[in-house]
């Protein structure tokens, strides 16, 4: 399993499809299946940039897993999970149960000033300044600190420029996470 972490707006969705796509592997993206939610509840949630529950995150996260396992997808790129320390030992203790484990944790770093003129391109439902704040401060607060417990596990970590084209961000991603 390979984790995608940056910023909302660093392009982890799309980097994470262009190299599942290439690749033939799985791309899981919890904010993209909570996207599909029928729940009003849980669209608010959203709309107004918390995360939501954990309970949720969790049923989301391991139905995924299963529909990628039973259909034998060699390698699974998640994006956007975990995104709080509970939910990386969640995370932990998942893997270890299924006798899987984290291969490797890429973070895609875009200065936040690239990410604001990127996102007022992109204009999804919840892309208002005020929930992209949110957002970034939940990244910094929550998110960030998760690294550290990878690192206090030896998990490979690399940060990566993700910045230019999604072409270019694309070859340093595969170089990195592929090989040449
Ligand atoms: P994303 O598409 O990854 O930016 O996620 C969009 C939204 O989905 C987030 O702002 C959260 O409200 C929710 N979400 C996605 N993943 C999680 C998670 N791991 N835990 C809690 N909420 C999440």
């Amino acid at each position: 399993m390979i984790l995608l972490f940056g910023p909302t707006g660093a392009g982890k969705s799309m980097q994470g499809q262009m190299l599942a796509v290439r690749m033939g592997w799985k791309w899981l993206s919890t904010g993209e299946m909570l996207r599909e939610s029928s729940d009003p509840a849980v669209i608010e949630v959203l709309k107004s940039g918390e995360l939501v529950s954990d309970e949720l995150t969790y049923e989301v996260f391991d139905a995924a897993i299963k529909d990628a396992r039973a259909k034998k997808f060699p390698q699974i790129i998640v994006d956007g999970f975990p995104r709080t320390k509970a939910q990386a030992e969640w995370l932990g203790d998942y893997m270890e149960k299924s006798g899987h484990k984290i291969e490797h944790v890429v973070v895609l770093e875009v200065p936040e000033t690239e990410i604001m003129k990127r996102l007022e391109k992109r204009g999804r439902m919840e892309d208002t300044p005020e929930t992209i704040a949110r957002r970034m401060t939940i990244y910094r607060q929550k998110m960030y600190p998760v690294l550290g417990s990878f690192a206090e596990d030896g998990v490979k970590i690399t940060h990566l420029d993700g910045t230019g084209t999604a072409g270019e961000v694309h070859d340093r991603l595969y170089t990195e996470v592929v090989g040449e």
